[in-house]
């Protein structure tokens, strides 16, 4: 056997990251016991320990298995939910282990009110917002939500359209600081002395629209925002269209990567 080895066999478990499995396992037995205790019976943690061990946590220590449930305990501690006495609430779990044993407890206790997960994605986070309002909606006297994940930075892989300065400088040159969907001043100054708009293209990069003059507009953020989030939006770009005689009118086609 190799010194290197050697070494790894005699490392604490502790170092291997737990799978889902096991965390879930841990979460499963949580709640067991939390529903034992409520009804009213006597509830045995040492039984419990040792039937997950002997199962989902085979190759986990007890030590390992009871820091884990206080983990849980600090979550819930968290989230504003009971805990169950006998696993002081432990924290430094770190970011995304705590993530995902929120996600488990929302799942396994199947909470009425259960909150969106922390997302980097726009697309992906427009959608959970959608979903948050409505359920605040029916709940409008939830309590302010705690963010665990506040702070966190992850890292990920974005494909991103290439922009051509050129293009965006020659539409704010013709703009003049006039937005050219309102027709009104930009709102404010930049902090270099030119007037505030933002360039749009009225056939998306993403939709197939190309990046040039005769796709792009300056516009002013309201209209902007408008432009892509309005009820309005499609006879808006319409009407633009018909507005301005240097843009034509690109059809909506699969994207293109480079
Ligand atoms: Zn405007
Ligand atoms: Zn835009």
């Amino acid at each position: 056997m190799l010194i290197e080895e050697r070494v790894l066999a005699i490392r604490p478990e502790t170092s291997r990251d737990w799978t889902d499995v096991e965390l879930l396992a841990c979460v499963v037995a949580y709640r067991d016991l939390q529903r034992e205790e409520q009804g009213g019976a006597r509830v045995n943690k040492t039984e419990k320990r040792n039937s997950v061990l002997r199962n989902a946590l085979s190759s986990r220590s007890a030590g390992a298995y009871e820091f884990r449930m206080a983990n849980i305990s600090a979550v819930l501690k968290e989230l504003g939910l009971p805990t169950l006495g006998g696993y002081l609430p432990r924290g430094n779990v770190g970011a995304k282990v705590s993530a995902k044993i929120i996600s488990m407890i929302n799942l396994v206790w199947q909470r009425q009110n259960v909150p969106e997960l922390p997302t980097t994605d726009h697309q992906e986070l427009q959608t959970r917002v959608l979903s948050a309002r409505q359920k605040l909606k029916d709940n409008p006297a939830a309590l302010p939500p705690i963010n665990l994940l506040s702070g966190t930075r992850t890292q990920s892989t974005t494909t991103r359209f290439l922009r051509d300065p050129n293009v965006i400088a020659w539409v704010l040159q013709v703009a003049a600081g006039v937005c050219e969907v309102c027709a009104e001043p930009a709102p404010f100054v930049r902090d270099d002395g030119e007037p505030y708009l933002e360039v749009h293209h009225v056939r998306p990069l993403a939709e197939g629209g190309p990046d040039s003059a005769d796709n792009a507009i300056a516009v002013c953020p309201t209209c902007h925002r408008r432009l892509h989030y309005g009820y309005d939006k499609e006879a808006l770009r319409g009407g633009t269209l018909e507005k301005i005689a240097r843009l034509k009118n690109y059809p909506k086609v699969g994207e293109k990567f480079l």
